[in-house]
């Protein structure tokens, strides 16, 4: 059988290994429009960078010589131009040159991702509005940051605020600006961030929320200036990390999408043509009970999906939950983890969202003396059936663990009562009594609890 995959990024390139591993009988070729020195780049290698994990940027790509140890087939520096489902071939072109061939596949993995569009800016493009997510796009905006003072970005999600927190610190002038009232609103409900943008004000980043018409001030082919709601910001260099958009020009016309260019799959990652699968970027969140879909570009989903992909392709049957998503960062002193459904986003979904916030002591074992540390967390449920929709996490030490059980709850999903009393180790010099997940999920109940007598 012969696998070919379009896009050797997180998601092709998690395919295509694992497909090989499955089955070492399996033809696999891998085509990316990339240079082979730029595939699998982590796109916030700026901040690793900074953070001084890596000295350059290339340092923070896939290893290509075990991709290669493995026997996958590589066409790097080759675009896609078309797909013919119905004879099952792909037409391709090295960059460079005239000749158009074609290749016929078995199986076709569409792993096309996403990229950045540029900010409209009013009129052309201007030398120092930026955007990036390859190598290539991220090394000169690493040069441009080199030489810049005064940065503006434009677009409080983890990027612009991860970004904001590296560049602080080291000494820019930072500017975070956002149309929305608080930062990260995909991901937290305000009360949970409201900490961290403080910590943003005190770390000295110029932090503008709610600003929607930003205009640019121009030279002939600079931005010189923001012009906001009452202030004028002078800059030298603008980021605008917000506007990521799937990559699905290649399959318009051929598989099903969304209104927003996304892929339509089924939970078997298979599109409306039969053997074409999609991975990465394009599938969005879906929620299929309420038809509800969203894009949200994630390397923990674009792996995953990979991996089911190569799953099914090797017979091994595999359901991929669309719904699942989980976040996490760590910016301004605070570890913030998120997964499932913020408040509003509930909400708008027409459901009946009951909510409790509460500050959840963390002992490092049953016998600790030591004060505890304290975690800021948040469930968000269902009315009547308490079955959980999201859980938010601050707090001022790492909690990665934490929030895969959290991920884990939702995933099942647990109600309220089940997550109480949800199975988590113990030992007395190693564990609390109770998991702090357990100990949320059971404030909950007695707040229920609480205001039914109250009610009665
Ligand atoms: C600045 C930044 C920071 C980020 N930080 C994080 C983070 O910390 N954590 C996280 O989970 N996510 C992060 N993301 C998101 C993450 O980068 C994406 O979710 C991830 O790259 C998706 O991988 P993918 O395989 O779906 O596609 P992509 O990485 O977008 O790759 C798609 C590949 O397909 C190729 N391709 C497209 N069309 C064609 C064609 N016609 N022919 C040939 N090749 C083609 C492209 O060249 C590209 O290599 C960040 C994104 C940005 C922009």
């Amino acid at each position: 059988m012969r696998v070919v995959i379009i896009g050797a990024s997180h998601s092709g390139l998690s395919a295509a290994i694992d497909l090989k591993r499955l089955d070492p009988e399996i033809e696999v070729l891998l085509i990316d429009q990339q240079k082979k020195e730029d595939l699998g780049y982590i796109s916030n290698g700026i901040n690793l960078f900074y953070q001084g994990y890596i000295k350059k940027l290339e340092q923070a790509v896939t290893r290509f010589n075990e991709l290669v140890k493995r026997g996958i087939i590589f066409y790097t520096e080759t675009r896609v131009l078309k797909i013919e489902p119905q004879q099952k071939i792909v037409e391709y072109q090295q960059l460079g040159a005239a000749e158009r061939k074609t290749l016929r596949y078995d199986r076709l993995v569409l792993a096309t991702g996403s990229s950045p569009q540029q900010q409209r800016t009013g009129t052309q493009p201007m030398a120092n509005v930026i955007n990036y997510k390859s190598r290539t796009e991220s090394q000169k905006t690493l040069e441009l940051l080199q030489k810049a003072q005064k940065v503006a970005i434009v677009g409080g999600g983890y990027i612009g605020v991860e970004l904001a927190d590296v560049l602080i610190k080291n000494d820019k002038e930072v500017h975070l600006i956002d149309s929305m009232d608080d930062i990260l609103f995909r991901y937290f409900d305000p009360e949970m961030v409201q900490d961290v943008e403080k910590a943003i004000y005190a770390a000295g980043v110029h932090y503008h929320p709610q600003e929607f018409g930003v205009q640019f001030v121009t030279d002939e082919e600079r931005v010189t200036a923001l012009r906001l709601k009452d202030e004028t910001i002078a800059v030298d260099l603008v980021i605008s990390p917000k506007a990521l958009r799937p990559n699905a020009e290649l399959f318009r016309g051929v598989i099903d999408l969304h209104e927003d260019n996304t892929v339509i799959v089924d939970e078997y990652l298979q599109t409306s043509q039969p053997d074409i699968y999609a991975i990465g970027d394009i599938v969005p969140i879906t929620i299929s009970a309420k038809n509800v879909h969203v894009f949200m570009p994630l390397v923990s989903r674009a792996l995953r999906m990979g991996r089911a992909a190569a799953l099914n392709i090797a017979g091994i049957k595999t359901a991929y939950s669309l719904a699942d998503c989980v976040t996490l960062s760590k910016v301004f002193g605070y570890f913030l983890g998120s997964c499932g459904m913020v408040e509003e986003e509930a909400a708008f979904q027409g459901i009946d969202v009951h909510t409790l916030v509460c500050d959840l002591p963390l002992r490092e074992n049953a016998l600790a003396e030591k004060p505890p540390h304290f975690v800021k967390a948040k469930i968000n449920y269902e009315a009547g059936s308490g079955k959980i929709l999201g859980i938010q996490l601050l707090s001022r030490k790492p909690l990665v663990e934490e929030l895969n059980s959290a991920c884990m709850a939702l995933h099942k999903p647990l109600t309220l009562n089940e997550l109480a009393v949800e199975m988590f180790c113990f030992s007395p010099n190693m564990t609390d009594r109770y998991n702090f997940l357990n100990q949320l999920a059971f404030n909950a109940l007695l707040a229920e609890k609480a205001v039914c007598g109250e009610k009665k």
